[in-house]
């Protein structure tokens, strides 16, 4: 979903565990429980062989966006976390990710879904383009019904990335826009929040937080 940055350097296990320590708690604050809420560490810009500090830290699962790293780093570590695919899905990379990831967070074409039909996953959530943003992908809230009707594999439930706000309140409607079409399509999983804006995500419902930075911090 989200462009690739700089990469972090050198990450000490001790801050990486404090640094969960204190999203727990800020989860905990907004409302949350921090034993259910779960914490996806996306890792696109922490290098393979930064993983391990990460695994020692206490992160359990993780997130990557490019297929080629995903390979990569989970050959290195396939059993130290659990691996999640939460970048643009490209439908020509569906055979790639699908035997290997818990969960793909970003199907949101009709392509997709034909590869899908192709290449099973074990699980999928249907990226929604809640704000209605043109230069975003996923699917629009009018649609989703009949897109998830249409999906050859368990739709387990929503993610969104939504627009970048200065402030994380500025979200709190798209948050809850995609809340509210999961309850109304019976879906539990909600992927939503990054560490901008988690704390706001959490309290509209979150069950998977998507963090970097604040992590690595
Ligand atoms: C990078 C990324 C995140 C985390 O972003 P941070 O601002 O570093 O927390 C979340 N979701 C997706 C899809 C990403 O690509």
């Amino acid at each position: 979903m989200a462009e690739v940055r700089g990469s972090v350097a050198e990450l000490d296990p001790r801050r990486v565990r404090t640094n969960l320590e204190r999203v727990r708690e800020r989860i905990a604050a907004a409302g949350g429980d921090p034993d259910a809420v779960e914490i996806c560490a996306a890792v696109k810009y922490v290098p393979a062989t930064e993983l391990g500090a990460l695994a020692e830290g206490g992160v359990a699962l993780v997130g990557e966006n490019r297929v080629q790293d995903l390979l990569e780093k989970r050959a290195r570590y396939a059993e130290r976390f659990e691996w999640d695919f939460i970048g643009n899905l490209q439908s020509r990379k569906v055979r790639e990710v699908a035997p290997v990831v818990r969960l793909i967070h970003s199907v949101a074409s009709d392509s997709a879904l034909r590869a899908l039909e192709r290449h099973l996953a074990r699980e999928v959530l249907v990226q929604v383009n809640v704000a209605g943003e043109a230069s975003k992908g996923g699917v629009a809230p009018e649609a989703l019904g009949d897109f998830i009707a249409r999906c050859p594999v368990p739709v387990g439930g929503l993610a969104t990335m939504p627009p970048a706000a200065e402030r994380p309140e500025e979200n709190r409607r798209h948050f809850a826009r995609l809340a509210d079409l999961a309850a109304e399509h019976g879906l539990g999983r909600l992927s939503m929040g990054t560490s901008q804006d988690f704390e706001v995500a959490v309290a509209e419902g979150a069950t998977i937080v998507r963090l970097g930075s604040v992590l690595y911090a």
